[in-house]
This record gives C-alpha cells, sequence and structure tokens, in this order.
C-alpha cells in the first residue's frame, strides 16, 4: 500500500470511530402521560417521548427508525426529581488533619450516587462541597459514574475553627469571590457569622451572580427581621424560623412568612431532617429499623447507630420539644404557602436517618401533609428549584430541547404523591435505567455495605485514629 493509500485508509478509520462514538442513543417512550411541569402546565395524556442524544427530541414528534422503544401504557412521566439539600460523603480523615495526609477512608463515588439515581434525584446541591465534591462531579460528568447533576455550595462561617471562615465584611467578600473562581455554584452562609460579614457575604455574592442559601446567623437572635437583606436568596431549614419563635403559633408562622414574602426569600424547609431528628430522640429503634440505612456505607451506619447526640440526649422532654417543633415546621409551609413564598424541597441528607434519595419521597409526602397539593410538592422539587439554581431552560420540566432527566412511574403522583417511589426507570441525562437494571444496582450495594458491616466499627475506627 502507498503512503497516500495508508493516509486515507486511516482517515476512514478515525472517521468511523467518530460516527460510531456520535451514534446517538435513541429512545421513544410511547403511550405515556406526561406530567410536564413546565410554566403551562398540562397532562399530555398518550403521548410519545423521543430522548435522542441527552436531551428531549421531541413530544408527540416521530419516531426515528432506530430509537429503542420503551412502553408508556399507563404510566406517567415526570421531570428528574431536585434535591436542594444534601450532603455527599466525601474521603473521611480522623483524627487531625496534616498537610498531604492520606485520607482513612475514601467513599466510592458510584456508591454514593447510586441511591439518588435509583429514586429519580437527577440534580443534588451539596450545599458544603469539598475539592472533593468537584471530583465527584467530573467524574458524572465524564460518564465513569452514573450520578445527578451536583451544584456545589460553598459554605461561610465566622469564629474560628475549620473551614471558609469570614469574620470581617473585606475577609466575606474575598472568600466569596474565591469561591466563584474556583467554580462554586452558590454560597451557603453559616450560623457564627456577624452581622456585617453576613450582609457583605450576601451583596458580594448578588455581585458575583452566586444563590445564597443558609441559616440565619445567630448574631440575629431578636432581631430576625435585620437577616433579611436584599438578595438573600433561600433559608435551608424551618428550624431556621423555629429558633427565632417567641412560641410555636400560626401568628408567628404568619410574620415570618411575611418577612420571608416582602424580601423576596425563598424557603426550603426541610421537613424529613427534623421528623428525624424527633424519631431518634424517642427511640434509636427507627433508624435500626429503617429499611433503606442498608444503602448507607456501613461506617455511617453504625455512626448513625452509635454516636448519635440526637439519641444520647433523648429524654421524655425532648421528645416533646421536637414533636412540638415538627408540628410548627408544618404550620411554617402551610404559612409560607398562603404568603405566596416559593416552597422548595431539600432533605438535608447525609443526617442521621436521612438517606440520600430515598428521603426526597419522604420530604415530597411531608409537604402534602403540610398542606401542598401533590403538584405543588412535585413542583418544589423539579421547576421551582430549577429556577432558584438558575438552570431552568435545561431541566425541571418536560419540555422539548431540555435535557433528558426524567422519571417514569407506575402510577399517577397527583392522586397520590405517594406514588413517587412507584419508580419503572429513571432517565439521567439522556441514559436509561429500567427497574431490573436500577433493582440490580441497589442489591449490590445493599449486598456489599451489609458483608462490610463489621469493618466499619465508628467507635473501634474514631478512637484507634485519636
Ligand atoms: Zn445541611
Amino acid at each position: 500500500m502507498t503512503n497516500k493509500n495508508l493516509l486515507i485508509v486511516l482517515v476512514g478509520l478515525l472517521a468511523m470511530r467518530k460516527a460510531l462514538a456520535q451514534t446517538p442513543t435513541m429512545y421513544a417512550i410511547k403511550n405515556v402521560d406526561i406530567i410536564t411541569m413546565a410554566a403551562t402546565n398540562t397532562i399530555v395524556a398518550n403521548a410519545t417521548v423521543v430522548i435522542a442524544n441527552n436531551h428531549i427530541q421531541s413530544i408527540n414528534g416521530t419516531i426515528p427508525k432506530n430509537a429503542t422503544i420503551i412502553d408508556g401504557k399507563g404510566k406517567w412521566l415526570i421531570p428528574g426529581l431536585i434535591d436542594a439539600h444534601v450532603h455527599l460523603p466525601t474521603d473521611a480523615y480522623f483524627g487531625q488533619k496534616r498537610p498531604l495526609q492520606i485520607p482513612d477512608l475514601v467513599f466510592n463515588t458510584q456508591d454514593v450516587m447510586t441511591p439518588l439515581i435509583a429514586n429519580g434525584v437527577t440534580t443534588v446541591v451539596d450545599l458544603d462541597s469539598k475539592m472533593e465534591t468537584f471530583g465527584q462531579k467530573k467524574a458524572i460528568e465524564r460518564g465513569d459514574i452514573i450520578g445527578p447533576r451536583i451544584a456545589l455550595a460553598a459554605l461561610i462561617n465566622g469564629g474560628n475553627g475549620q473551614g471558609r471562615l469570614a469574620n470581617t465584611p473585606e475577609e466575606g467578600r474575598i472568600l466569596v469571590r474565591n469561591a466563584k473562581a474556583e467554580g462554586y455554584d452558590c454560597i451557603k452562609v453559616y450560623s457564627k457569622l456577624n452581622i456585617e460579614t453576613y450582609k457583605a457575604i450576601i451583596d458580594e455574592s448578588y455581585k458575583q451572580g452566586l444563590q445564597t442559601i443558609g441559616h440565619i446567623p445567630n448574631a440575629f437572635q431578636g432581631k430576625l427581621e435585620q437577616a433579611f437583606v436584599p438578595h438573600f436568596g433561600m433559608v435551608a431549614h424551618a428550624e431556621e424560623f423555629s429558633k427565632n419563635a417567641d412560641g410555636f403559633s400560626w401568628h408567628e408562622a404568619t410574620k415570618f412568612a411575611k418577612l420571608s414574602k416582602d424580601n423576596g426569600t425563598w424557603l426550603s424547609p426541610t421537613l424529613t431532617a427534623m421528623v428525624w431528628i424527633a424519631k431518634q430522640t424517642h427511640s434509636i429503634d427507627s433508624i435500626k429499623n429503617l429499611p433503606s440505612l442498608k444503602y448507607v456505607h456501613p461506617l455511617l451506619q453504625s455512626k448513625w447507630l452509635t454516636a448519635n447526640n440526637y439519641v444520647k440526649n433523648a429524654s421524655a422532654e425532648n421528645a416533646t420539644y421536637f414533636d412540638s417543633m415538627v408540628m410548627f415546621h408544618f404550620q411554617l409551609v402551610k404559612a409560607f404557602k398562603e404568603a405566596g413564598v416559593p416552597i422548595v424541597a431539600g432533605t438535608d441528607a447525609g443526617v442521621s436517618g436521612v438517606v440520600a434519595g430515598f428521603s426526597l419521597h419522604d420530604e415530597l409526602a411531608l409537604l402534602v401533609q403540610a398542606g401542598l397539593t401533590p403538584h405543588e410538592a412535585l413542583n418544589a422539587a423539579t421547576l421551582l428549584a430549577a429556577q432558584w439554581l438558575g438552570v431552568d431552560k435545561q431541566i425541571g420540566s418536560i419540555e422539548t430541547g431540555k435535557l433528558a432527566d426524567l422519571v417514569l412511574l407506575d402510577q399517577n403522583p397527583l392522586i397520590n404523591i405517594q406514588n413517587t417511589r412507584k419508580i419503572a426507570g429513571v432517565f439521567v441525562n439522556g441514559k436509561w435505567l429500567n427497574k431490573t437494571k436500577i433493582n440490580t444496582m441497589l442489591t449490590d450495594l445493599a449486598n456489599r455495605n451489609t458483608a462490610d458491616k463489621d469493618k466499619f466499627n465508628w467507635k473501634t475506627i474514631i478512637n484507634r485514629k485519636k
């Protein structure tokens, strides 16, 4: 073969490889009822949805010849779910952290993500991201790991200790600008910030185009209204209000709702986290008997069961107090809804008892229990959350051209919100995981966690490292 011919063959081979790599993966879900969650929300009955590459190519358009057909008859399609408040486990260091120290425990990224995607959670907001979280996000984007989209929040606190600390307005502004440069998506303000630093952080975040979410710093005790400065994006827990409440009354709830409404500040109540705090204060059995516990890393299982402050501080008095707080949080949700404050679903997954993925369905059910309609609860975990993140052009509803994050359900969630748990399959960025695949991934994870249980005793590991 001449050199010229060889070159032609090589170019041909390369073109073929490129074409193969770009061969679109196409799917068509036929005869499905779509709950679009679009601004002009409609239910599109008996529809055909074509997914090509990682986008929704058409709704009721023609089915491409090479598309894989998925039977949607009798099933319901909703947008991929968004959990606006998670803590993804990252490498763990026990004892003192030294420069260049090798982590004592590395979490398998797929194992961290499996419970999320298995539950149809295709986007999460990680509310205290580390450099390792960037690594997890990149691994998903490369396609090495099947996982959700991750929005990263940089947590800024005051006082002294570990993490990003700011005790002057200038320090606060610098940390916000650094976080922006590092690639964070939003800023989480925390409890020990002083008043002026907090205000500077909110202001600088706005200037840098970053959303703000967080705790209301303790410095605002007794003058809560002063924390509601322009551009404070979202309160991260209903508890931020209950700890500032002058008694758990409807009057207090409406007062807080008005404060938020007037300032344009949204609420992510994380009801499930408080419900779990209350449950554990009653009895550790609530954790022991939790069906989804087996999907949690065995070290964290051990921590939840043996080093649990809520259990340690359990008393009849505390249990009654947390129960009344849960009831007040329900009132808060109702009052915020009535005032017209947008409510976003977040779970605080990572808190003991709050299992990633599974907990979002608990939160949806609790939001409905608190007074949201099933449609409003779904909105809290889809379009509203996407709007708050500023990514509603890409995700949050089922519309042509959007990214293919979709959950196929066996039954209608608008009739009973518990039906969001009845998952027939999930599209994660255009990748289809049917029920069999999801169950295989979950069973494999649970089996390995259970087999490894004896290797991860929290107290032994912590004491060894002290
Ligand atoms: Zn949290």
